[in-house]
């Protein structure tokens, strides 16, 4: 059902997946593997030592549709299914074998606002993340989300990342930023090739660190009843302490507890959904 593209050299080294369009409509990642594909096929790119593995459309369904998911969200599905009942599901059987192979997985994402600042999900910080974030030109890290969830009780975290921690491994997830922005697909070019040199998989050049605000994620508030946003927010925008951010059609007010930032807010939230998060500045 899903394709994928192996590149294997003879020296040990590196193991690398390369995740793209887990969200159908999210093509960024799919342009980004399919040039590096192409360079890899005519010589551009030299892989050096390791093995990389590229699965440009890991939602083919999805991706044919230009949507999200098919019957359900593929990342948070991510584990094995003895019986698999959703489209995803088994998606997700013929993946989780490759994240388990892979000591690295880059999963390509991008995000459905226009302006939308490109960033990247750290959720299991290790040495193997560390490395792999210090060259990605992205200005924000976002950590610290399965522990908001755990802390507040809800949801499993089925996600690429969750799976590949579960075998011992390390993901990383890159928002591209917006889905149609054409620096989006350069992005997650970029973020390949650094990822590559990086582990010492291709020639490099020295590589460039670009300067990063890491961001602790504290909650995620769910929107309870009929309301609405105080303002038209996006993504990283900085909130004061006190600020009203959201009122309820009964009049009831949501505040910033914190100096910080507001984390993919959601105007179009549904009643029992995430609605938005917040986070607070973090160490790098
Ligand atoms: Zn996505």
């Amino acid at each position: 059902m899903i394709e994928k593209y192996e590149f294997k050299t003879a020296k040990e080294g590196m193991r690398l997946l390369v995740l793209a369009a887990v969200h159908g409509n999210e093509t960024a990642g799919t342009k980004a593997c399919q040039r590096i594909i192409e360079e890899l096929n005519q010589g551009k790119i030299v892989l050096k030592e390791g093995v990389l593995t590229l699965v440009p459309i890991c939602n083919p369904e999805a991706y044919r549709r230009d949507v999200r998911s098919v019957e359900e969200n593929l990342n948070r599905v991510m584990t094995e299914h003895k019986n698999p009942l959703t489209y995803e599901q088994k998606l997700a059987n013929e993946i989780c074998p490759l994240i388990k192979s892979h000591r690295i997985v880059l999963d390509l994402h991008s995000t459905h606002c226009q302006g939308d600042v490109p960033f990247a999900f750290c959720d299991y910080p290790d040495e193997y993340n560390k490395k792999l974030i210090a060259g990605l030109d992205v200005g924000y890290i976002l950590e610290g989300w399965p522990d908001i969830y755990k802390q507040q009780g809800a949801i499993q975290d089925y996600s690429t990342e969750h799976c590949a921690h579960n075998y011992g491994n390390t993901a990383t997830t890159l928002e591209c930023g917006y889905h149609k922005a054409p620096e989006a697909a350069e992005i997650a070019y970029q973020a390949i090739v650094s990822t590559l040199a990086v582990f010492d998989m291709i020639e490099k050049d020295a590589i460039r660190a670009y300067p990063k605000q890491h961001i602790k994620m504290e909650c995620y508030v769910i929107k309870e009843k009929e309301g609405r946003l105080c303002r038209d927010y996006k993504h990283l925008d900085c909130v004061q302490q006190g600020e009203t951010i959201a009122v309820y059609d009964d009049g009831e007010k949501l505040y910033a507890p914190n100096d910080g930032y507001i984390l993919l807010p959601n105007l179009d939230a549904e009643i029992g959904t995430e609605w938005y998060y917040l986070g607070e500045a973090a160490p790098s």
